[in-house]
């Protein structure tokens, strides 16, 4: 450990959370949508900051902010995003940028650290108008034809009406600079209860797990339903629901230790209550960071709907609309924050993998990658109540800026 003027300033830090919170406040969370007021704002703040740090920046053409340095040496690219899930909590996504910029506060004033941290918020994590339309833009991954087609979630206004309205068009779209980061790091709430209920302080995110989903289609007969004798009917409604039970029941001794498993939405054709259903879909998804688990769990799955194909009253289709793509963070990442946690959290640390996604793992495509995660009460998050303890926010603060430092200077 060193001195503490460089080490994270955690009075510091929370009143910086405690400024987002205050843009765009809903109950004791926020309400920022992708391009919504409180997110310019939030954006605005962000780019106000910088200069404290170091650094320069402005909000290009896709709504991302990026803070550079003209500090000589080895460069950290650190942040996450601002705008948050309709009425949700006010640390998912803030926490990553306000460490990022506490980072390059205490780093890049420091002239034993030969190197800077530079900071990032990227936009439209939460998925308003697509998927990870912000670091997607960054990396090199995103059509302008894409943009033209983004719409958000209520199909009300486009994406190129909001960057538009926003005065944000013709911008030009910020990209990734070959070889001038030696990484990304980015901290987040980890949204789950596993560090609580451990008594733990830091999860060192080994993976993000990618998501696998399925249209599973079910093809009965269509019948009157005060009519038709129990004895013939072919219920594809009543399909689906035994189907959905049988794989709770038959999946725990086919997946890893993590993965998860939901049907998110079912539909009953034509669904009225004097009809029996001639056809059901349920649309499924499946998470893990081992494609050979994915497999052997969509094997599974395809051999149940031969099963019930081969009973006869209903024939099913198993049909893959998503192919998980999981993404490894760095080796070297995970020592230093591990390393990290031992000099600032008392070693309070558990190597485990996202179950979210997060921009991460669109840098991690480019660059080496790594994340942090400090605990959140009760697991919660997307909602307004989402909170994490300020003990834990300033360890998890200084945790970040020592995995910094200690990238920077290896
Ligand atoms: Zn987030």
């Amino acid at each position: 450990m060193t001195d503490r003027s460089s080490r994270a300033d955690g009075a510091r830090v929370l009143a910086d959370l405690h400024a987002l919170r205050a843009i765009g406040t809903y109950k004791t969370g926020v309400h920022k949508p992708t391009f919504s007021e409180p997110h310019l704002g939030s954006l605005a703040w962000l780019v106000q900051r910088l200069p404290e740090a170091g650094l320069a920046g402005e909000i290009d053409g896709i709504g991302n902010v990026l803070g550079t340095s003209t500090k000589g040496g080895p460069k950290l690219l650190a942040g996450s995003h601002l705008e948050s899930q309709n009425y949700a909590g006010w640390l998912d996504g803030p926490l990553g940028v306000v460490y990022a910029l506490e980072a390059a506060r205490v780093i890049n004033a420091d002239p034993g650290v030969n190197g800077a941290v530079e900071v990032a918020a990227w936009c439209d994590e939460e998925g308003h108008f697509g998927s990870f339309l912000g670091s997607r833009s960054y990396v090199g991954a995103l059509s302008e034809t894409e943009i033209d087609e983004a719409r958000d979630r209520d199909g009300n206004r486009t994406m190129r009406e909001a960057l538009s309205e926003v005065g944000l068009a013709g911008r030009p779209r910020m990209t990734v600079e070959p070889r001038r980061h030696i990484g990304y790091l980015e901290a987040h709430i980890e949204q789950g209860d596993t560090l609580e209920s451990g008594g733990l302080g830091i999860g060192i995110v080994s993976s993000i797990v990618g998501i696998w989903q399925y249209r599973i289609a079910f093809t009965g007969e269509q019948n009157h339903a005060g009519t038709t004798r129990m004895a013939i009917r072919r219920d594809a409604g009543l399909a689906l629901a035994r189907f959905c039970v049988a794989i709770d029941e038959r999946f725990p001794a086919a997946c890893g230790p993590r993965t998860v498993w939901t049907t998110g939405r079912i539909t009953l054709d034509p669904g009225a209550p004097s009809i029996i259903p001639g056809a059901a879909e349920m649309l499924f998804q499946i998470r893990d960071d081992d494609p050979a688990v994915i497999a052997r769990l969509e094997d599974l799955l395809r051999s149940m709907a031969a099963e019930v194909d081969k009973q006869g009253r209903c024939s099913v289709a198993v049909e893959r609309i998503r192919t998980g793509a999981p993404a490894l963070m760095d080796a070297s990442f995970q020592d230093a924050i591990e390393q990290a946690s031992a000099a600032c959290a008392g070693g309070r640390s558990l190597r485990m993998p996202s179950g979210a996604g997060h921009d991460a793992q669109i840098l991690a495509t480019v660059m080496p990658a790594g994340m942090l995660f400090v605990p959140s009460i009760g697991g919660i998050s997307h909602h307004w109540t989402e909170n994490t303890a300020d003990a834990d926010i300033v360890t998890g603060a200084e945790v970040f800026v020592e995995t910094c430092r200690r990238l920077l200077v290896r």
